[in-house]
């Protein structure tokens, strides 16, 4: 078995880090908008310039063709540039480029391609994910918003929740109901594009612990296009299925960054004049930590290696995103414990430590766990999919 890269994409990830490391003044700004990364709320001027930059090198979308803006690229590759931008602070996996553009090349029409998928991959659009309601989670198949025919459009009436980047995002990916009668609920569900900015719309934010937004939206009788619904009418669980895989192939990049910034504190700093470096428990902690790390990385990468193989990813995804996400909050938690009170301070204060990302993260990443999927429902599908357990 050979873990190392190709001698291709040993080169490819010099030229990409080669790439991060010249705009490390635009990352700087990116980090401060982003989610995830400074507690931003959202992408703001840094990190659509970011994503045009990307998106000049086909970088946004490199498995795609080069017909729409890819590199006709492996998911290796894809994998060594979101691990990059991961690792820097910037953007990895949109909802365009990662499950709205993939839907749209295999199931979209021919106007939808030619309308969306350049602009996607050139990083001028980006797409929210419209599934959950209050009575649909895990349990998306409940959704209720309704999509009444009317001949030339559909007329929408109902509620989301969660869905994270509607603030910031020129469309809607949404799913939602056009047969309440079918016999079996999920097979009543179409997907629908929907311009963001269409009369009708009412986007309200929630607000997280660490003060990640996300938001309501609600739809009073808006008027969606027929050209807008994607596939064929009632099809569109199917579709949601098929890219929600691809939703979790999550990369460790920011994870492993903000190790080794708790690895260089402990190097730094002292406590009672001994360097925080030697103290055994913290040792143990970060030793520990280290193995958890290396598992995450290699759970990642052996998602962009079934699928250069046309092997389609099911528990291992699943597998991958409970792991990674779990361990985010483990390191966190360790990381809260080696700092100290230090670790819990946060604004202006001089004895801050690691610029409060500790503490923001340690209340942000409760719901990592349940994003895209919560661990339970990650829990179910490997023992399924991965064991052979009845349904
Ligand atoms: C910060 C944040 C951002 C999000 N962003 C988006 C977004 O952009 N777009 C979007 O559409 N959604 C988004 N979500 C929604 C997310 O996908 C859902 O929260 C998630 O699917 C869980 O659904 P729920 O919250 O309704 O919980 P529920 O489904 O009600 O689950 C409640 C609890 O019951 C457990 N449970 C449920 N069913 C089972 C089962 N069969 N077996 C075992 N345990 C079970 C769950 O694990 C959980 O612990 C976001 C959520 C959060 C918190």
């Amino acid at each position: 078995m050979d873990f190392e890269f190709t001698p291709e994409e040993k080169e490819f990830q010099k030229e990409v880090r080669q790439f991060f490391h010249s705009e490390s003044k635009l990352l700087e700004g990116v980090c401060q908008e982003i989610p995830g990364g400074g507690g931003g709320q959202g992408y703001g001027p840094y990190t659509w310039e970011l994503l045009r930059k990307l998106g000049e090198r086909r970088w946004l979308a490199p498995t795609w063709p080069e017909e729409y803006g890819g590199l006709d690229g492996s998911y290796m590759q894809r994998f060594i540039i979101f691990e990059e931008s991961s690792y820097r602070g910037g953007p990895f996996g949109g909802v365009g480029s990662g499950m709205a553009g993939p839907v749209i090349m295999h199931h979209g029409s021919e106007e939808q391609k030619k309308e969306f998928l350049l602009r996607i991959a050139r990083g001028e659009i980006e797409f929210a994910l419209g599934y959950t309601e209050p009575q649909a989670g895990s349990d998306l198949a409940a959704l209720e918003i309704r999509a009444e025919d009317k001949g030339d459009y559909y007329l929408m009436n109902g509620q989301k929740v969660f869905n994270t980047r509607v603030h910031y995002s020129q469309y809607h990916w949404l799913g939602a109901k056009t047969d309440p009668d079918a016999v079996k609920k999920h097979r009543g569900i179409s997907l629908f594009i929907v311009d963001l900015k269409s009369p009708g719309i009412t986007i309200r934010p929630l607000w997280g612990m660490g003060g990640l937004r996300t938001n309501e939206v609600f739809y009073d009788n808006v008027k969606i296009p027929k050209k807008n619904r994607v596939g064929e009418e009632n099809r569109g669980w199917y579709y949601i299925a098929e890219a929600l895989d691809f939703e979790r192939t999550f990369v460790t990049g920011s994870t492993r960054r903000i190790f080794e910034q708790i690895v260089d504190y402990v190097k730094e700093t002292k406590c009672n004049g001994q360097p925080l470096a030697k103290d055994p428990i913290i040792r143990q902690k970060l030793g520990g930590l280290a193995i958890e790390l290396d598992i995450a990385y290699l759970l990642a990468a052996r998602i962009p290696w079934m699928l250069d193989r046309g092997i389609i990813p099911s528990h291992q995804a699943a597998m991958l995103k409970m792991y990674a996400t779990e361990l985010e909050q483990r390191l966190v938690n360790q990381g809260m414990q080696i700092l100290g009170l230090y670790g819990q301070l946060v604004g202006e204060s001089k004895w801050l430590a690691l610029n409060g990302e500790i503490s923001r993260l340690y209340l942000d990443n409760v719901s990592r766990t349940f994003v895209a999927g919560t661990s339970e429902i990650m829990r179910n599908i490997i023992a399924q999919r991965g064991s052979g357990l009845p349904r």
